[in-house]
């Protein structure tokens, strides 16, 4: 049975949103990839910059230090310099180098395979306790990581949802996990988020959405007020009246 948003502006379910979506962007794949740890590092590292540079980022911090150890002990200008080119590195670096060390003090090692079985709610809870770590990075962590049902609202899950009114407009990011959560079967939490990300960067655009492209326009309260609304149709002039008349 369908779940409906207790939200009374909302008329889609999320089930007919990842349908209308999935015909045409196509289901994403499950494919949640064992590796907590370097979910974590690279969250933390995609906050408030692109994809593309929160990789590089990545990338040079693993080939700089392949162990999370080494990572751990690490001084915070040396992390900080291998990280600027994603951006923000004077805040990324110590939180990376204390989540490590919150880690390695509760647990004795840097391995959160743990949390894999840990009830959903202790999990994320756990997660949240490390500094830095918010409801979208430890819903990241158990989602692709682990394939478990929590769904990380980003910006473009935020806005589309809101616009969709599967949640109240005036709903922050994190009560929206909450809500979303609710509203949500766990195994369409990882399309329901994948696909509004692709949904957001491609036609629902914060500025201008693209409403008259989307298959959701029908069932959108917010698309239903911003969409150009269709050219009027002109009367062809009528016929000259005949000479004389
Ligand atoms: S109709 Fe417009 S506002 Fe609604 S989801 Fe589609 S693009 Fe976004």
């Amino acid at each position: 049975m369908p779940r409906r948003s207790p939200n009374a502006r909302a008329s889609m379910t999320p089930e007919a949103v990842v349908k209308a979506l999935t015909a045409i962007y196509g289901l994403p794949a499950w494919r949640p990839h064992g590796d907590p740890m370097t979910e974590l590092v690279l969250t933390i590292l995609s906050q408030n910059t692109s994809d593309t540079n929160s990789g590089r980022a990545f990338m040079r911090l693993i080939t700089r230090f392949p162990a999370w150890e080494e990572l751990m002990l690490a001084p915070i200008n040396e992390i900080e310099g291998e990280i600027s080119v994603g951006g923000l590195a004077k805040q990324k670096a110590p939180r990376i180098k204390a989540a490590l060390q919150a880690i390695q003090d509760a647990r004795g090692d840097l391995d959160l395979d743990f949390l894999r079985e840990m009830p959903l709610d202790d999990a994320k809870n756990w997660l949240r306790g490390l500094n830095g770590v918010g409801p979208k990075t430890a819903a990241c962590v158990l989602m692709f990581a682990f394939g478990r049902p929590a769904i990380p609202v980003d910006t473009h899950v935020h806005r589309v949802v809101q616009r969709l009114g599967l949640v109240p407009g005036d709903t922050t990011p994190e009560r929206a996990h909450v809500l979303l959560e609710a509203l949500l079967e766990p195994d369409l939490v990882y399309p329901f988020h994948l696909l509004l990300i692709k949904h957001g960067r491609r036609l629902c655009h914060a500025r201008a959405p693209r409403c008259a492209e989307c298959p959701l326009l029908p069932g959108c309260p917010a698309g239903s007020t911003m969409a150009p609304k269709p050219p009027r149709v002109r009367r062809p002039p009528s016929a000259a009246p005949p000479p004389g008349a």
